[in-house]
């Protein structure tokens, strides 16, 4: 789960690391509002939405007077921002952050990251900040300092020093880089964080190490520890879909085609897609129902999926070891008595209990499309798509 800017810097500076004062606002009189409350003469206004690259794309604003802030405000609120890291669709802007200008003297990178490899947090820093880290290793990768942290003794001040000389911290500064980089690392470990990330990381002219951007990704499996993370939740920066999913326990990733894929095991979702491509489609969705689904789960993954407006013709693919061929076959027909579908359903069943699940669809007396073989699900999906497609287009044609 991502959070916004705002959030993270206020859960950064609880653990110590220096933030900008800032407010939030969803108005332009408010954040004009919050600039007079701060004081000072120079303001960013920024757009909170769970993206980076928002200087670029016109979401991070400097403002030196009440219209300025309220011009900068009106011209963000409501709208779509469309940065590198969002996709065409761009994210919707409902909140601003008004921050106080801060003095810069030099940008740093600073990351923390789970280190697969090492099983350990990994810190990940460059003196190049500003750049975006995939910019940093491309053009400058021996800037890049990197540190794994041994979670029985924590981050080591020793080991922040070192990583705060590399990063050519001046001596006056040190002492503040050790507790930014400390704090960063409390929190990620003590919150279930996935990711930390402060690009950029600035030095102020008057040597402070604070943290203009701040970005923190948490892990979805510690969210119900978390109560106080899993609060800050913004569903209006997901797809719907994906949240909808997830709010039911369903592993869902909404994709651009337009037939819809119900499978079981992140595995087989992956081949099913690519066999349908393969076969000349293009699937509308990643879904993993997981094992032991029941019925009423399989016929909710039908809804969620049927939601979806793209989607035209739906491939249930389970191939059955925990998971039971008869209750998907319930969950299918049950979904379909309960709301007929004007598209094409292809069932391919294997495993536990086909033979019952097979007899489900027969009996059922529903025009489902039924397969052996996964190859044979994706061609007959396609080709049962195309024909609609053409069927469709002749009733409109007269
Ligand atoms: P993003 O990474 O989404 O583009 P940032 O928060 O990193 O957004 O802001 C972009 C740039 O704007 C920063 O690299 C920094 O140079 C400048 N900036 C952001 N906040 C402040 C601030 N409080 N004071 C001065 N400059 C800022
Ligand atoms: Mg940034």
């Amino acid at each position: 789960m991502d959070i916004h800017e705002y959030q993270a810097k206020e859960i950064l500076s609880e653990f110590g690391v220096t933030v900008p004062a800032g407010g939030l606002a969803y108005s332009p009189e408010q954040a004009a509002y919050r600039a007079r409350e701060m004081g000072g003469d120079k303001w960013i206004v920024k757009a909170q939405v769970h993206a980076g690259g928002r200087g670029k794309a016109g979401g991070v604003k400097v403002c030196c007077d009440d219209n300025e802030i309220m011009d900068a405000a009106s011209s963000m609120l409501g709208k779509k921002l469309v940065t590198h890291q969002t996709g065409p669709e761009g994210k919707g802007v409902y909140r601003l952050y008004v921050e106080a200008a801060v003095p810069i003297e030099r940008e740093i990178y600073l990351g923390f990251v789970l280190d697969r490899t090492s099983q350990r947090i990994m810190i990940v820093a460059s003196s190049e900040g500003g750049m975006e880290i995939e910019e940093i290793s491309a053009d400058r990768p021996d800037s890049i300092v990197r540190a794994t942290i041994d979670p029985a003794g924590g981050l080591a001040d020793f080991q922040a020093r070192e990583i705060a000389f590399k990063l050519g911290i001046e001596p006056a500064s040190t002492q503040h880089m050790v507790r930014t980089l400390k704090g960063c690392y409390r929190a990620f470990r003590d919150l279930d964080a996935t990711m930390v990330e402060i690009n950029p990381l600035v030095v102020t002219t008057d040597n402070r190490i604070i943290a203009l951007d701040a970005k923190m990704t948490f892990d979805d499996n510690a969210l119900f520890r978390r109560s106080n993370v899993a609060e800050l939740r913004d569903k209006s920066q997901e797809d719907p879909r994906e949240s909808h999913a997830a709010d039911r326990g369903l592993s869902y990733v909404g994709l651009d085609g337009n037939i819809g894929c119900i499978v079981n095991g992140a595995g087989l979702a992956m081949a099913t897609m690519d066999t349908i491509k393969l076969a000349g489609g293009e699937p509308a969705n990643f879904l993993d129902i997981g094992g032991g689904a029941t019925p009423e789960r399989v016929a909710k993954a039908f809804r969620l999926v049927k939601s979806d407006a793209k989607v035209e013709a739906i491939l249930v693919n389970i191939f059955a070891g925990i998971n039971r061929c008869d209750w998907v076959a319930e969950g299918v027909v049950q979904a379909l008595r309960e709301e007929p579908m004007d598209m094409p359903i292809i069932v391919r069943l294997s495993g536990t209990n086909v033979e019952e699940g097979q007899k489900i669809l027969a009996e059922s007396g529903l025009p489902i499309i039924r397969a052996a073989t996964l190859k044979e699900a994706a061609d007959r999906s396609v080709a049962a798509w195309k024909a609609d497609q053409a069927t469709n287009t002749k009733l409109k044609a007269v």
